[in-house]
């Protein structure tokens, strides 16, 4: 691999902006690296070379100018393939948008290409950013670049597993329950779930869009802040998304954090912990304290519900959202069709694969007029409920730690015949999304088998300097960030 390759994001750029490289040989060295591993891996479903290295070109000419170059331009990234790229396949990883291509660029895929930073190609993820292992790719597996017979995580784990390898620097992920800190905890990179509203979701393939936030992948903590900030703002397509102005995240990320309250959620920290994680969590707790930090245990009482109440709402929002595929406007239509009715039905049938077929009835039966108040209004009810014990903690504290998963990276096909345990995975993510706040994993160590673990950190909405503040601390106080898998 090309040395260049394993430099943190910001490091690229600054080489690209010294001359040192040009954009378009970065381009080329990731594009290259990618076409050596991505069979072993299958980050990828498809690569953007032409509009990569079109995106390269406009870099290099502004270097040769000696003009400005705006943040993180000639940096290759990874796109998830739930978000819209013009003229390229847009797939969620399903049969049923196999060959759907972009008629338009999501917003964030706007804001990369005005920075000029270059999309390689489209990363993979289960179907429609339902699972947690990324073993629900209609089209191939993603293993993790640590141990290949191990997932990355899902839903994001080609993005993950692309930033790990250093195939590219950075990715995007979408996370609706976990979908970027799960993978970037078993990948032992970082990973980033702003708060609602802070990212357009404009061009990103709803799944439960309550839920849905796009965030950054990337080895450094200073990386991800920057990317946030590339591809944050306010946006009049999507009616959720906040209108504040963006920030500069990285100026806070060295402040001094003596005296700040840190919370241990008391309810991650017992049951079910793998004792390598439950080590690496007390290290952080330490760490923090060297720090000058106060650690305080805080209960979270109703966290045991939220995966309860995600698998209603976020079901619900799917079945709704899903039913724009029907064979009409969008991808797979059936060839063997007698009628209209039959033209659905098929279409549908054809298209989805099980996980996805399982979340939409389960969400059309939550929602039906019998059970509307049981289940989907109950489930909102709650959602308040568990975001009420986040308001009550932060009352008391400025960030909550946990680990990101109770344990590491499991063995690909391990659970998946058995989707309650696959659920189960996301029981320390799922409660950001529910109230909405900002949360990241960021590593914490290794577990007895080399695999990477995962430590959360969660504050509230709308305070992401500080919370990037808190994981720089932690990161520049190890060197786990630096170690690289082998592939
Ligand atoms: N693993 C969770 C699920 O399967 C979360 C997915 C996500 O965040 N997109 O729904």
């Amino acid at each position: 691999m090309q040395e260049i390759l394993r430099k943190s994001a910001m490091e690229q750029f600054s080489a690209i902006k010294n001359k040192e490289v040009s954009a378009t040989e970065l381009t080329k060295a990731s594009l290259e690296r990618i076409n050596s591993i991505d069979e072993k891996l299958g980050a990828f479903n498809s690569l953007t070379e032409t509009t990569a290295l079109e995106t390269a070109k406009k870099v290099d000419e502004k270097v040769s100018a000696g003009e400005e170059l705006p943040l993180l331009a000639g940096v290759p990234l990874a796109l998830k393939d739930n978000m819209n790229l013009i003229g390229s396949k847009t797939t969620a990883s399903s049969k049923i948008l196999e060959n759907f291509v972009s008629p338009y660029n999501a917003t964030v895929t706007e804001k990369l290409l005005s920075n000029l930073v270059p999309i390689v190609g489209k990363a993979n993820l289960d179907e429609f950013a339902m699972g947690s292992s990324n073993e629900n790719s209609a089209f191939k597996k993603v293993h993790n670049p640590w141990n290949l017979n191990k997932v990355p995580g899902g839903s994001s784990g080609g993005s993950a597993a692309a930033v790990s390898s250093c195939e590219s620097a950075l990715a995007l992920g979408s996370d609706t329950g976990g979908s970027i800190r799960l993978p970037a905890s078993f990948c032992g990179i970082v990973g980033m779930k702003p708060t609602y509203g802070k990212v357009s979701r404009y061009g990103l393939i709803a799944f439960a869009s309550s839920l849905d936030q796009i965030g950054p992948f990337s080895r450094t903590v200073e990386d991800s802040a920057a990317l946030l900030e590339v591809i944050s703002g306010y946006d009049p397509h999507d009616s959720t998304s906040l209108n504040l102005p963006v920030e500069n995240y990285r100026e806070s990320l060295n402040n001094d954090i003596k005296g700040m309250k840190i919370g241990v959620v008391k309810e991650l920290m017992s049951e079910g912990l793998a004792p390598d994680v439950a080590k690496a969590l007390q290290g952080a707790i330490d760490t923090y304290k060297a720090l000058g930090a106060e650690i305080i245990e805080i209960s979270l009482p109703n966290l045991k519900h939220s995966i309860g109440i995600y698998y209603i709402l976020a079901t619900a929002e799917c079945s709704s959202n899903l039913a724009r595929f029907d064979g009409v406007r969008y991808g797979h239509r059936t060839d063997n069709a007698e009628n209209l009715l039959e033209m659905y039905c098929k279409s549908r049938a054809e298209g989805f694969g099980p996980e996805v077929k399982r979340r939409i009835m389960l969400g059309t039966y939550a929602l039906s007029s019998g059970y509307y108040d049981a289940y989907y209004k109950k489930a909102q009810q709650m959602r308040r409920v568990v975001t009420e014990d986040f308001l009550r903690a932060f009352e008391q504290v400025d960030a909550l730690i946990s680990p990101t998963c109770p344990n590491t990276a499991f063995d690909l096909g391990s659970k998946t015949n058995d989707p309650l345990a696959m659920y189960l995975t996301d029981i320390a993510t799922i409660s950001a999304n529910l109230a909405g706040i900002p949360a990241m994993s960021i590593p914490a160590g290794f577990d007895s088998d080399g695999m990477p673990i995962g430590l959360q950190i969660m504050s509230p909405q709308l305070t992401e300097s500080k919370l990037f503040n808190i994981a720089y601390k932690f990161e520049q106080s190890h060197d786990y960030y630096k170690q690289l898998a082998d592939i």
